[in-house]
């Protein structure tokens, strides 16, 4: 027999124990370790058979144990720190505060996944876990932030193993009363619907649970409440499940109902409302779309001067280099969809129109609703100008407005707490590092070889542990007896070298390029003197046969009783299993298909853990490997052949594991300590710890996104939007006369016809600007190396001074210095000017001599 429902039936806190019941709802237990040691005391066996879930065992825990606790006069005092704790930890005033007035009062922070906890299993991969990160990094750094998303009743799924090493998917229904969050209600104690319209008069309502991350709320939005019809209801089972109906509605509920979640949390909690709006990929597109409608609503601005009011406080995040990996949806869905919406469809779909007529872009219309866009490297940014300079015509990629904000990890959550306790990571006064203050890395070099590999050697055995029991449980769900599974209580060995590979299994990550060469790694692995072992975990997306196929494929080879005491595939990969492969493995590999990884952030929570990065220099390793930090695998780039390509480069992994990896990690002195590893792995703390913090890209995102963009939303609003009007209106006439723009003449003196190094060349430009005024544009002089054909190089480019007008025609000049020998080039162009522009290059018109 089935249940019908299932509901969690538990104990009465006593009294005294009712502080527990605010802890467990704020999800800073996630990456507090006290708090985590006093939920665990509440009943040590229930801790573990309920998977670490603070909620579970509160649920769980027996009146006895309860009424025990409630007199137990220690574990009272300790639930009383913990709770005096969080408060400071709450009220204290955090970096954010001393930013002044210019910082924006709150930051709406959209995403369609977030990953804080396995316990709220609502992500799929890193896209989740960086929200999840951001979050975190923003509560300790005081930044307002309100998160908002979707709360999926299955999540994404979890992974199991066939018999024959297929992938299989459950979706385990999720009870909301069963996790860390609580329902939004208004004054009058009902909950809180939001609606959202969809064709035909129907109507989509969710219900908003909100979980507190620290001091910032997570908005997540429900559809399975009665209120909707069956079809409505399942809008919000999964994450990135479904078709592109599906999907539609899932981004419609996102991004419309998104914000007008936020809009009740700020009113109903006296939370300021948003200044800036930050979309974290395509997914969240529609926040823009509602936004407009509001502002056409309420000040009655047409749907040009409300797209330009809004703009100027959004900020996109690109995410994907893959085209692929880009969502878009057909064109006459969104038509259908948004038809009674509120906002002209004409208007709507030129903001997502791409090369292909019949479809809506999601990545466009978040590039043309954010005045301010990134990618989250260095190298991905230049990869993204270059993928979509076509949405900025006669720019060169370099001057396309997308700038990089490299990804980070949160500290706290991901450092095993035995290398905090050592002193890897401390406080400004050099104490261990307290959870609130900033982080710093600048007493490893004090910490002994010794110590520091012996820690390493803890966190290695520990990883191995659970292994062993991850391997014994899928041989058993595998279909294995229990007489069949000794072996599995001596795989791994707590002293050989330990290399992780774990993430999505998307095609261009390359699961089983290590299986390339099969003797080859298998000689690797049962080398009787240097051996190594291979941790291997990650999950493909329920509809992608091929990722299935590779992780079939490893599942085989890991499979072989000759070397499954040293590779092991282990199904089910989340945060609560990451954590041990960061913790315990000496080695991280990553091998992308450059420059097709944006940035990738498992080997940054490697790093700091000690943990060795061997990786292809995409992402974040192509911008921190510095010779010592780890190992760059050489990179084929430019070989055509796919299949070529990977015999290069896992051929170079083989090399690289043979000639440096494992030397260094086996040669010990003669305490057994192997200290040129353990200078790598001081170098590793020391020199990545710093950069690869969530806080530090945080706090890159406020100064360099969120306070320019609150700024601008700030301008755009004043006077009634009037600002934004004029914008509009501005930059309406100004595209309409750009074409009769020109370059009409330029004349170089000052020079001979073989000038000097030091010398300096006099430019005057006549341009013509029919129906604009000097004002509306820069005319610039552009300068810098010239090739062959003329191609301009790391170009400077300055403004030239307006010196004549005469009618429509005008003069412009400026002095360029000549300083440096050899083929030099200069050109002349004008662009629109207007102090509301973020970049000369917005409007993407420009005009050259
Ligand atoms: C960090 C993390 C990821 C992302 O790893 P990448 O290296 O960016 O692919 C995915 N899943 C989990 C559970 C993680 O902790």
């Amino acid at each position: 027999m089935r249940a019908l429902r299932r509901l969690t039936v538990r104990a009465a806190l006593p009294e005294a124990l009712l502080p527990l019941a605010p802890l467990v709802m704020n999800l800073r237990w996630s990456w507090h370790p006290e708090t985590r040691d006093l939920f665990e005391s509440v009943d040590p066996d229930l801790w573990v058979s309920c998977g670490n879930d603070p909620v579970r065992v509160l649920g769980e825990v027996s009146a006895e144990r309860l009424a025990a606790l409630a007199g137990d006069r220690k574990f009272l005092r300790r639930l009383s720190d913990v709770t005096d704790d969080l408060q400071d930890y709450l009220d204290a005033p955090h970096w954010y505060q001393s930013l002044g007035p210019d910082a924006p009062a709150s930051i709406a922070y959209f995403s369609a996944e977030f990953g804080i906890t396995e316990v709220l299993p609502q992500y799929s991969g890193g896209l989740g876990i960086l929200a999840g990160d951001h979050l975190k990094a923003a509560s300790d750094l005081g930044v307002p932030l309100i998160g908002v998303g979707l709360l999926y009743r299955a999540g994404y799924f979890s992974q199991g193993l066939s018999a024959d090493g297929w992938q299989l998917e459950h979706y385990p229904a999720l009870d909301p009363h069963g996790l860390p969050v609580k329902l939004m209600r208004d004054a009058e104690g009902n909950a809180v619907v939001i609606t959202v319209p969809l064709p035909e008069g129907r109507t989509l309502h969710a219900h908003v649970w909100r979980a507190q991350v620290g001091r910032v709320a997570l908005l997540l939005l429900d559809s399975d409440i009665e209120e909707n019809t069956p079809a409505e209801r399942g809008v919000t089972d999964r994450l990135y499940g479904g078709g592109e109906d599906h999907r539609l509605r899932q981004e419609m509920l996102l991004g419309i109902g998104g914000v007008r979640a936020v809009r009740a949390h700020c009113a109903l909690t006296g939370t300021p409302q948003p200044e800036v709006f930050h979309a974290n990929e395509g997914h969240a597109g529609f926040q823009g779309i509602e936004r407009i409608r509001e502002l056409t609503e309420s000040h009655g601005l047409s749907f040009a001067e409300a797209l330009q009011a809004v703009r100027g406080g959004t900020v996109f995040t690109t995410h994907t280099p893959v085209p692929a990996g880009i969502d878009r949806f057909p064109r006459a869905l969104v038509e259908r969809y948004f038809a009674g919406f509120g906002v002209g469809v004409h208007d709507l779909l030129p903001l997502g129109a791409e090369e292909d007529p019949t479809k809506f872009n999601m990545a466009h219309l978040g590039l043309r609703l954010g005045q301010r866009a990134n990618g989250v490297s260095e190298l991905h940014g230049h990869v993204s100008r270059d993928m979509f300079g076509h949405l900025w015509p006669g720019f060169d990629s370099d001057d396309v407005p997308i700038s990089s904000i490299t990804n980070g990890v949160h500290a706290a959550t991901w450092t095993a707490r035995e290398l905090v306790e050592l002193g890897t990571q401390t406080s400004s006064q050099g104490d261990p590092v307290d959870v609130a203050g900033p982080v710093r890395f600048d007493q490893v070099d004090r910490i002994g070889a010794g110590e520091l590999w012996a820690t390493r050697r803890v966190l290695r055995a520990r990883l191995v542990d659970e292994v062993r029991r991850r391997v014994r449980e899928t041989a058993l769900s595998r279909g294995a007896s229990e007489v069949e599974v000794g072996w599995t209580d001596s795989v791994f060995d707590p002293d050989v070298l330990t290399v992780g590979f774990a993430r999505r299994v998307p095609s261009y990550k390359r699961l089983t390029l290590m299986l390339k060469d099969p003797a080859r790694l298998k000689a690797l692995l049962l080398d009787p003197e240097r051996p190594i072992q291979l941790v291997i975990a990650g999950k493909s997306h329920p509809a992608d046969d091929g990722g299935k196929q590779l992780i079939q494929q490893m599942v085989k080879f890991a499979d072989d009783p000759e070397i499954r005491h040293r590779i092991a595939f282990l199904p089910g990969y989340d945060i609560g299993m990451a954590r041990y492969l960061y913790w315990g493995c000496d080695v991280w590999l990553n091998n992308p298909l450059r420059p097709l990884e944006a940035c990738g952030t498992s080997g940054m929570k490697s790093a700091l853990n000690g943990g060795l990065n061997l990786s292809i220099k995409d992402g974040w390793w192509d911008e921190w490997f510095d010779g010592q930090n780890g190992w760059a695998i050489p990179t084929a780039d430019g070989v055509e052949d796919p299949d070529r390509r990977d015999d290069v480069e896992a051929a170079a992994i083989y090399e690289l594991l043979d000639r440096q990896v494992l030397p260094r990690f086996y040669e010990t002195d003669r305490d057994g300590v192997p200290t040129r590893w353990v200078e790598m792995v001081k170098h590793t703390l020391a020199a990545l710890g710093p950069k690869v913090l969530a806080s530090r890209m945080v706090a890159d995102y406020v100064q360099q996104l969120y306070v320019p963009a609150a700024g601008s939303a700030r301008a755009l609003a004043e006077g009634g939007y009037r600002v934004a009007r004029e914008q509009a209106a501005w930059r309406s006439h100004l595209l309409a006369n750009w074409g009769s723009v020109r370059v009409a003449h330029v004349e170089a003196t000052g020079v001979g016809d073989t000038p000097e190094i030091g010398s300096t060349l006099d430019l005057r430009a006549e341009v013509e600007l029919p129906g604009l005024v000097p004002g509306d544009v820069e005319v610039q002089a552009a300068y810098g190396r010239v090739d062959d054909t003329d191609g301009l190089h790391e170009v400077t480019a300055v403004p030239m001074a307006h010196e004549a007008t005469e009618g429509s025609r005008h003069w412009f000049a400026a002095t360029i210095p000549l300083e440096r020998t050899g083929a030099f080039g200069y050109t002349v162009r004008v662009l629109p000017s207007s102090p509301g522009l973020a970049t000369p290059a917005e409007l993407g018109v420009v005009t050259t001599a």
